[in-house]
């Protein structure tokens, strides 16, 4: 069961119940789920959770579904990996991969939203449902759609990555490619939402699909034994992933579940597409938007829903905001694969190179536990490294040519 108790609009304090609600009818501003931590923390022990299978659906009483999840049932849980062949060309003593590259069913974290959402939009009694995307919520919205019988309607910006579309279209989801940006691309998703009673995702629906996001940061804190990270590195597209994890901490001590020690807070984007990391690095929390250019397209939102929230986060854990050119993105997946094997979309290497970054600059403390946040998979986004990787060497088949292309400097050293 869910301890959700209510919806609280994040600026007024204006409660609503938990309906289908885009934002506060007063402000417009976004609505927080609240739970009833005094009656969870009562019922629930973190031993209680040992025994249950390794998904997110282990902190349901965290999530705002009531009954039994529709969708998602092997989605999370992901490995939490100890990196010290990434951790020593960085510098860093303690670090640790949150591999979300390997989410169930599509490769990134967005299959744990829309988990969510989807379990959500079944208890409305929705049987359409749609998102706008930047790719990998298009993705994990169309899997676990087809997997739970919705109809869907998925709307994307044309330029997108082929991967995602293909990606996309293989689940039978119908794709609406629009002429425009990612924030256009919102716009008339928003627009469409209001004409008719769908479950869009990140429109009604968001308050709770954002929920979903939690779970990463539960996990974090599980696997390395009920104890939070000193510092975490997060990409940031519309800014609600980091804002969740920052939730997920609060209230794991609010449960004593964890000892109340501090996690700095690193938001990580493209210079390309940087709106949140700017203000962060100005220490204002006012968003000038941009127009996005980048390699790290599931990052390139301009104008980000929650990045206010996002800049609170950062700066008031004492972290701070960073963004890297496309080449340092390269460099970072490259470094990322060679070190510990793991191959992650642009999102990851904005991580990676964010993190180098930052420990370079003494702003990061290489001394001190470290969470690198990977939220996507390199096979959706190959094309970032077309060209930038040495072209293979063709030989004929035959054992001569092996020997003289590959072990000649060897056997004349
Ligand atoms: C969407 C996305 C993010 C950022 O999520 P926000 O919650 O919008 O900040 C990070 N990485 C990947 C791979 C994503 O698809
Ligand atoms: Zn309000």
């Amino acid at each position: 069961m869910s301890y959700a108790i209510r919806l609280k609009c994040r600026e007024c304090e204006r409660t609503y119940p938990l309906d289908p609600i885009a934002a506060c009818e007063e402000c417009w501003a976004p609505l927080e789920v609240v739970y009833d931590y005094g009656k969870l923390w009562a019922d629930l022990r973190r031993e209680d959770l040992a025994s249950r299978p390794p998904n997110m659906w282990r902190y349901r009483e965290l999530l705002p579904v009531a009954g039994e999840p529709w969708v998602g049932h092997q989605t999370g849980f992901t490995p939490l990996v100890a990196a010290p062949r990434l951790g020593a060309a960085l510098g860093a003593r303690e670090v640790y991969v949150k591999n979300d590259a390997v989410n169930h069913p599509t490769l990134s974290f967005k299959d744990r939203v829309v988990a969510v959402a989807l379990s959500k939009a079944h208890e409305f009694g929705f049987d359409t449902v749609g998102c706008s995307s930047t790719g990998n919520l298009a993705n994990a919205l169309a899997a676990q759609a087809a997997a739970g019988g919705f109809k869907t309607f998925i709307f994307v910006p044309a330029e997108l990555e082929p991967e995602k579309i293909i990606g996309t279209q293989v689940y039978g989801a119908t794709l609406v490619k629009v002429q425009g940006n990612y924030d256009q691309v919102n716009r008339l998703c928003a627009e469409i939402a209001q004409k008719h009673s769908w479950g869009m995702v990140n429109v009604n629906l968001r308050s709770y699909y954002s929920e979903g996001s939690k779970t990463l940061g539960y996990e974090i804190a599980e696997q390395l034994g009920w104890r939070l990270p000193q510092n975490i590195v997060i990409p940031m597209a519309g800014g609600s992933l980091i804002t969740k994890v920052n939730k997920a901490f609060e209230e794991l001590k609010k449960l004593a579940w964890v000892a109340p020690a501090r996690t700095r807070f690193f938001g990580a984007q493209a210079a390309g597409c940087s709106p949140i990391t700017t203000a962060a690095k100005r220490g204002t929390t006012e968003i000038e938007p941009q127009k996005p250019r980048t390699i790290a397209k599931s990052l390139a939102i301009g104008n980000p829903a929650d990045g206010i929230f996002a800049v609170k986060t950062i700066l008031a854990s004492g972290g701070a905001g960073e963004d890297v050119e496309d080449q340092e993105i390269v460099d970072g997946i490259c470094l990322l694969a060679e070190t510990e094997g793991i191959f992650a979309e642009t999102a990851g290497g904005v991580t990676i190179a964010v993190a180098r970054k930052l420990i370079r600059q003494g702003r990061l403390n290489p001394e001190e536990s470290l969470v690198l946040a990977i939220t996507g998979n390199g096979l959706k986004t190959l094309g970032a490294l077309q060209g930038r990787l040495a072209e293979g060497v063709l030989i004929r088949p035959k054992v001569e040519d092996f020997d003289e292309q590959f072990l000649s400097t060897a056997a004349t050293a």
